[in-house]
């Protein structure tokens, strides 16, 4: 049984590389013969896209997805929504908090894990420990997406790593700032989206509650012209406001904490507008420095923000199962 486990673990490793390797252009000969030998394989594509020449808004169900070559072929012809479902274990989708308590479960075990190709992750923040602990332990490449339930996924990071690309076919987007009015680049602005498939019912200018920097709108170094967000910074509760109601980006704290090889779960919280309480689990913070967290917290912050430290015995996560690092009650 086991041993059947590892052979059908090994097939589905492979296959999905080989199937994409066929249609590859690289080798002109090769791919000249591949289309000659397996001419129902390169009809069977033609024929799919034939008879779906336009998926305008459609809901697509790509079993055996593999490396995605239909999904994307889907989404160029203007799929609202596409799920993709294979058993390759080559591919990574979780939440990343999730993920980080599986990695470092791997890690602690020693655990020999074949490497994925990428590790797709959405529904919280992302931070820059997490991705590289993923990408340590799974090896494979970590890409970032950002979408709602009520939407779907509609901005995703791309090979080049800077910034998402927004699905304006199926999304318009917008950030706005304070006073409502467009945000400058750069500026911190809230993301307002208007989904141009919901047919049933519409969202126009739907406050989605995260909170984003707004693009130079420069060209993407990869090519793809799609424009893009500079950085997901969460949402609204992700952000702090500092001395002077200017929004401070969640990842600003959690990196000054990490910084200190803090060991134990923490979580900073903003009750009120005067004031910032740093939560640790009790003992994690023996051998930390914690006058010089708390100065490098008040820097960022300002003088008019008190910083606090509470030693707790828990910290609970979302009712969603999401764990949050940052966390504001105050109304932005
Ligand atoms: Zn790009």
């Amino acid at each position: 049984m086991k041993s059947e486990r590892k052979e059908a673990q090994k097939y589905f490793n492979k296959v999905p590389g080989q199937w994409d390797a066929l249609y590859s252009h690289e080798n002109r000969l090769k791919y000249a013969i591949n289309k000659w030998l397996r001419k129902g394989l390169f009809r069977r594509y033609k024929l799919t896209f034939e008879y779906c020449s336009d998926l305008t808004g459609a809901r697509v169900l790509d079993i055996g997805c593999g490396t995605g070559r239909y999904s994307i072929e889907c989404a160029k012809r203007g799929a609202g929504r596409i799920v993709g479902i294979d058993f390759a274990p080559s591919m990574i989708k979780c939440f990343p908090n999730s993920l980080k308590t599986f990695a470092e479960f791997i890690k602690k075990k020693g655990i020999a894990i074949p490497p994925v190709r990428s590790i797709s992750c959405t529904g919280e923040n992302l931070y820059a420990h997490q991705r590289k602990l993923f990408e340590e332990t799974f090896g494979g490449e970590v890409f970032e997406k950002v979408g709602t339930r009520e939407s779907g996924v509609f901005a995703c990071e791309c090979k080049a790593h800077k910034g998402m690309h927004v699905f304006t076919e199926g999304v318009f987007l917008e950030i706005l700032n304070g006073e409502g009015q467009p945000a400058q680049p750069g500026e911190i602005g809230k993301v307002i989206i208007t989904d141009l498939f919901n047919k049933a019912m519409p969202l126009i200018r739907y406050d989605i509650g995260d909170m984003a920097a707004a693009s130079d709108g420069r060209i993407c170094d990869c090519g793809n012209p799609l424009p893009l967000i500079e950085k997901l910074l969460g949402r609204d509760r992700d952000i702090i406001l500092d001395s002077y109601g200017d929004p401070k980006p969640g990842y600003l704290f959690t990196e000054v904490v990490l910084n200190k090889n803090l060991s134990a779960q923490f979580q900073i919280v903003q009750p009120d507008k005067k004031s910032l309480v740093v939560k640790i689990k009790n003992g994690g913070a023996v051998g930390v420095d914690l006058p010089k967290l708390r100065a490098e917290f008040q820097e960022i912050v300002g003088p008019l923000v008190k910083v606090d430290f509470n030693f707790v015995t828990e910290i609970p996560r979302d009712p969603s199962g999401k764990y949050r690092y940052v966390l504001s009650k105050v109304e932005h």
